[in-house]
């Protein structure tokens, strides 16, 4: 068989098994299988596979055909123009959450260069460790640590502290690091909630892609993140609020004068999110909206 017929004998096969895209996801798997880059198939289409080739092919396809994630069968995605390892212990990394990196790393690298000016001229309202420490993070829930890494390659000012309640996503996220080269400029914590945080710190940013999936939703969702993503991951309690109450009423103190906290959230939740951001020391700078157009990104300010 040919790389075109492959490609046409696997689009329907996927197809038929209700998966999105299904022509873009064979030629994605064909691609990672060949070690070509998906555009250099379209040169190779009458190139005939070997039946070692087309073994491994089906295999490939028949996973795909079961619903899991492409991101996990090539065993990785890209993040912000970086490759990330997942696994079956992380969220994979989606396209909207690299907005809120975005924003994130615009602000780390403002907020670095004005303390790096206020240092310059008046040395002597600024405390020694906002002069040793540059401008400095916290990603509340990293996961594969797609956020802290991206932040941490996009900042090189910056010190950026990664928590998690799970060791084995943290495994990943220490993972990503290395292969992303920023491995020294990330500090790793295991824990619920901040109980692992040790209590001195304080940060500029804290940012997070918390759970916010209602729990009674999750065996609603596509079979590819209800299977395959860790619950942990996208259970956000009965309104799938949990965690942004926990942080409108506890993140303040773990923000300097002026910190912001960048926080995504689900469909329909803005204005419940708003409201817990109402509360005093919080000023709500900003919502944003997503790709699709729906609001994504919430913007507070500390004092
Ligand atoms: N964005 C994910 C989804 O749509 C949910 C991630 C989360 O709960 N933070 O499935």
């Amino acid at each position: 068989m040919t790389v075109l017929e492959v490609i046409q004998k696997s689009a329907e096969f996927l197809a038929r098994k209700d998966v999105d895209s299904p022509r873009l996801q064979t030629e994605l798997l064909l691609a990672h299988l060949l070690k070509l880059p998906r555009m250099k198939l379209y040169l190779n289409f009458d190139r005939t596979l070997s039946d070692t080739e087309l073994d491994a092919v089906r295999e490939l396809v028949k996973r795909r055909g079961q619903r899991e994630p492409l991101q996990h069968i090539v065993g990785s995605t890209s993040f912000c123009g970086l490759e990330m390892a997942v696994n079956r212990n992380v969220l994979v990394p989606r396209p909207e959450t690299e907005l809120l990196a975005e924003a994130g790393w615009d602000f780390l690298n403002s907020r670095g260069s004005s303390r790096h000016e206020e240092a310059q001229t008046q040395p002597a309202k600024i405390d020694q460790s906002l002069l040793t420490s540059a401008a400095t993070a916290l990603d509340f829930g990293t996961g594969s640590g797609c956020i802290a890494i991206a932040l941490a390659v996009k900042c090189p000012g910056a010190r950026v502290v990664a928590l998690d309640a799970s060791a084995d996503a943290l495994a990943m996220a220490r993972q990503n690091a290395g292969r992303n080269g920023v491995s020294e400029r990330l500090e790793f914590f295991h824990g619920d909630g901040f109980a692992a945080l040790p209590s001195g710190f304080r940060f500029d940013l804290l940012i997070s892609n918390p759970p916010y999936i209602p729990s009674a939703e999750i065996a609603t969702l596509q079979t590819e993140v209800r299977d395959f993503d860790p619950h942990g991951a996208l259970d956000g309690g009965p309104d799938g609020l949990d965690f942004y109450r926990l942080l409108a009423g506890r993140a303040g103190e773990w923000l300097r004068p002026g910190g912001k906290i960048m926080l995504e959230f689900g469909d329909g939740q803005a204005a419940a999110i708003r409201k817990f951001f109402a509360a005093p020391g919080w000023s709500v700078e900003a919502v944003r909206a997503d790709y699709t157009q729906r609001d994504r990104i919430l913007i507070a300010r500390w004092h």
